[in-house]
């Protein structure tokens, strides 16, 4: 059910195990009706959560952080069966939600705003909340992306009205009982499943939904950001990517490739950070092959509840036929691991080389276990190869000299870039997407102006 509605639809969506494919429950899509009845009781939520003292404000996020923690067992253990995600993975996201909720818990008493020197009398800002904020969040990481948009969100002194993917809603529907458990008034988080076509799109045309932070596929994001120039409404888009881990022949070899499949086949490939084209100097290319082939072939595929699983299934039938189209019949397989038979979505990981910069698979997302791997000659041949594509959202570099890796993660048209490492999303540091991987920044401690308007006011003392 839908958290605060009490109407029915008349199709309930079978939300299915990705690993067994077997059914876990069904969740009703809610109707452009109720979610107009969802945004009115944000909407006057709104008034009385914008008013509440920032320390109370501050104290019962830190009571839905508690509460996510008591409950982080059955937190990850919903996004295993209906994620397919690992349980080490599953565990971490839940605690991350956890850490995100207490990380913004001390913003509302530290969002201050300035006091700026003019004539004839004071003039000072406000960071003041936007009101109804919209989060529409895809299926590949359901808790965690629903935890980046919402903590800030609410810490700012918006009310928050969330749409999760139709395949996955099961943990952000719990976060949304667990919110009012800690006592988060009624209305202040509101989670409404239901079709993009329907529930996200209402998000998008109702005027008074203030703010929209959406991550997804490019493709709607573009639909959704022209939906919002109608009503000039702000717009946070975290969107695909095709990231580069460039591997410099003077880096540590032997540690940069049996690490490499961990920055691409992190939940099964289906990661928006991942480095789906690994770029190798040509002087490093056999040595680097030589090293990858065994840690490859050595990802631990299978049963996602196991916790030495290191790799689970795709979320669906549907999306395990994209993914396979990118290795057809005769494709450039180097090499690859293994994986389950029978139900559920499995794919084994899968190295493409030798592969044309030009190919599908290494200039389309593929968001699935799936990397080429591309020889390189220089510095400048490989920031080239790196840019060569319309996304730039992540990516690693492996060298061992400190002025190229600052030079080449200067170069990199990318939001996000980790040297030596795979890196991706921390809490503390902004993440967001350079070029058409997205618009604007989340987390980080800047998170909160996304939120907020700057309001200037000027008193004459005169
Ligand atoms: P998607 O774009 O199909 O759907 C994302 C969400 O948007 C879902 O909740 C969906 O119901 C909703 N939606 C669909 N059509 C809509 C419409 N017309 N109006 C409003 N809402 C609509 O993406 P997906 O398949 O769920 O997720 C995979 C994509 O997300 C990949 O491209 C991936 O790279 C991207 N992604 C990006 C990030 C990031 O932070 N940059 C993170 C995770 C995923």
């Amino acid at each position: 059910m839908p958290i605060g509605n009490n109407h029915t639809v008349p199709s309930p969506t079978a939300i299915l195990n990705p690993a067994t494919g077997a059914v876990i429950t069904s969740v009703e899509g809610l109707t452009e009706g109720e979610v107009d009845a969802a945004i009115a009781r944000a909407s006057s939520a709104f008034e009385t959560w914008r008013g509440v003292a920032p320390g109370d404000r501050a104290r019962l996020l830190r009571r839905f952080a508690a509460a996510v923690d008591a409950h982080r067992d059955e937190l990850a253990l919903l996004e295993v069966a209906n994620a397919g995600h690992v349980l080490g993975n599953a565990l971490w996201e839940a605690g991350n939600v956890r850490d995100v909720l207490e990380f913004y818990a001390g913003a509302p008493e530290r969002h201050s705003g300035r006091q700026i020197p003019v004539p004839g009398g004071i003039d000072m800002t406000f960071y003041e909340p936007l009101g109804v904020v919209g989060i529409i969040v895809p299926w590949n990481f359901p808790m965690a992306i629903a935890g980046w948009g919402l903590a800030p969100a609410l810490a700012a002194g918006n009310t928050v009205v969330l749409k999760p993917a139709e395949l996955t809603p099961l943990s952000a529907l719990r976060l949304g009982e667990l919110s009012l458990e800690a006592g988060l008034p009624d209305g202040v988080l509101q989670i409404l499943p239901g079709p993009g076509r329907v529930v996200g799109r209402r998000l998008v045309t109702h005027p008074a939904v203030r703010k929209l932070c959406f991550t997804g596929s490019t493709e709607v994001g573009r639909t959704i950001m022209s939906g919002c120039a109608e009503q000039i409404k702000r717009l946070t888009l975290e969107l695909g990517g095709k990231s580069a881990n460039i591997v410099f022949a003077d880096a540590d070899v032997e540690l940069a490739a049996p690490r490499a499949p961990y920055g691409v086949f992190d939940n099964a490939g289906q990661d928006c950070c991942a480095r789906s084209r690994i770029l190798v100097q040509r002087s490093a290319y056999d040595r680097f092959m030589e090293h990858l082939e065994p840690a490859v072939t050595g990802v631990v595929v299978g049963d996602p509840t196991q916790a030495t699983t290191e790799m689970g299934p795709l979320i669906s039938p549907a999306h395990m036929a994209s993914v396979a189209s990118f290795v057809p019949d005769g494709a450039p397989v180097a090499f690859r691991g293994t994986c389950p038979d029978g139900p559920g979505n499995w794919f084994a990981p899968t190295v493409l080389a030798p592969v044309d910069p030009s190919d599908r698979a290494a200039s389309e997302e593929i968001f699935g276990p799936v990397v080429v791997v591309i020889p390189f000659d220089d510095e400048a041949d490989a920031v080239r190869l790196a840019n060569d594509t319309p996304y730039g959202l992540s990516g690693s570099l492996w060298t061992r000299d400190i002025g190229r890796a600052l030079r080449v993660a200067r170069a990199v048209e990318t939001g996000t870039l980790s040297v030596n490492s795979h890196s991706s999303v921390r809490y503390w540091t902004p993440f967001g997407g350079a070029k058409q991987s997205g618009l604007g920044r989340e987390l980080g401690p800047d998170a909160l102006h996304a939120f907020s308007d700057v309001k200037n006011v000027f008193i004459s003392s005169e």
